[in-house]
């Protein structure tokens, strides 16, 4: 008998739905082929269209559909025309964040030696590293809430133990996983700004403590302004990177600077009990509804889903079909015949789409 997934999918705005709809093609056809899974996915609405339509951004039905499911794939929300009266966005993945304790945002930074990449790769490297964000603290903790007067602004950098621990027991796991299927080197980088301020100190010491209980791995630090450098002149030496929110923020652009853009982006925000997985990119209002959004970050991002359901559920299936939906889009971005305008072609979104199906039946 087929195990069952329940999978929220919010279909976002924007591009959101464009991109999703081939998403959900192919895991349908992945689930329909597999004899040990089926994934059963249901619609929890929300997002800036929703609000428009509703007065509502965020039902509490569809938390509830999120909060019950085994993985949630979300695609970029909001608009920019579209706001609270109070000015800010609206961003159901960031109340996602908040809600479910997503506290490790995990950016992989994948580019082969056939792909093109904005630099020049010396002979032989590849770029394959996760970046991992810490994604409900830091200098996001006071979002919204900073202090404004007319002389002064403030905001407040929140680092606590119990998520610090967390997020470093997860950073440490994740390079063990790595290291076990042959994608990393085994070695865990704390990046941070130890040398300045006394929080990432302690952020460090909490680090190097939880490196203590995994001797098997490398365990070192590197602070920010170096690591944003080392990202470019030397990439492929990093394997596993952990940072504060604001950090992460600004190095997980830089690291799908060197994927080529924000369209072969994928993330996931991970917690104890709940995963969320979207691509890097937002709503792109400037081209949606012409069908010619790139697919492969949204695409890339459901590859996450599967490895990560295969990993937490103990299924070997589901984790090899993952690698072989990664693969089949580093083939289709590899193959350059069906690649969409951001990177350099002319295909529209079912193309793009269709290519990573052919390279999945290869
Ligand atoms: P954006 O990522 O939507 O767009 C930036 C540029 O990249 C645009 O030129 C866009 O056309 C292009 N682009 C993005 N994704 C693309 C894709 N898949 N294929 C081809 N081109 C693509 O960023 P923005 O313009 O700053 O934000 C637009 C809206 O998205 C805003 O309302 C913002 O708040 C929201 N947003 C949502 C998320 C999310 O859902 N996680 C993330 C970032 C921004």
């Amino acid at each position: 008998m087929k195990k069952s997934y329940d999978v929220a999918v919010f279909h976002g705005d924007g591009i959101g739905p464009e991109i999703m709809a081939p998403t959900l093609e192919i895991l349908r056809q992945l689930s329909r082929g597999s004899p040990s899974y089926e994934l059963v996915f249901t619609d929890a609405p929300a997002g800036a269209g929703h609000y428009v339509k509703t007065g509502d951004s965020f039902p509490a039905g569809s938390l509830e559909t999120a909060r019950n499911a085994d993985a949630i794939l979300l695609s970029a929300m909001g608009l920019p025309d579209v706001r609270y009266p109070d000015g800010t966005e609206i961003s159901p993945q960031i109340d996602l964040r908040k809600q479910l304790g997503l506290f490790a945002g995990v950016r992989p930074v994948k580019v082969s030696s056939r792909q093109m990449t904005p630099l020049a790769l010396p002979p032989g490297k590849e770029i394959d590293f996760v970046l991992i964000r810490e994604s409900t603290e830091g200098l996001f903790f006071t979002q919204g809430a900073g202090e404004v007067t007319e002389h002064e602004a403030r905001e407040t950098l929140l680092i606590t133990r119990e998520v610090s621990e967390k997020l470093f027991r997860f950073a440490f796991e994740l390079a063990q996983n790595r290291k076990r299927t042959g994608r990393g080197r085994g070695r865990v980088t704390c990046v941070d700004k130890a040398n300045v301020f006394r929080a990432f100190a302690f952020f460090r010491s909490i680090f190097d403590a939880e490196a203590a209980n995994h001797p098997d791995l490398q365990a070192d630090h590197a602070y920010v302004d170096a690591t944003a450098l080392w990202m470019v002149q030397k990439p492929w030496e990093f394997d596993v990177l952990v940072t504060e929110n604001m950090f992460g923020d600004i190095l997980s652009d830089l690291g799908a600077g060197l994927m080529g853009g924000l369209g072969l982006a994928p993330s996931a925000d991970i917690g104890l009990d709940h995963a969320v997985f979207q691509p890097c990119h937002g709503s792109a209002p400037d081209i949606a509804g012409q069908g010619i959004a790139n697919p492969f970050a949204m695409i890339l991002s459901a590859a996450m889903m599967l490895e990560w359901l295969g990993l937490t559920h103990d299924h070997p299936e589901l984790s090899s079909d993952g690698a072989r939906l990664r693969e089949a889009v580093e083939k289709a971005t590899e193959n350059g015949q069906n690649l969409t305008r951001d990177l350099g072609g002319t295909a529209g979104t079912r193309d793009a789409a269709s290519s990573v199906l052919e390279a999945l039946r290869v």
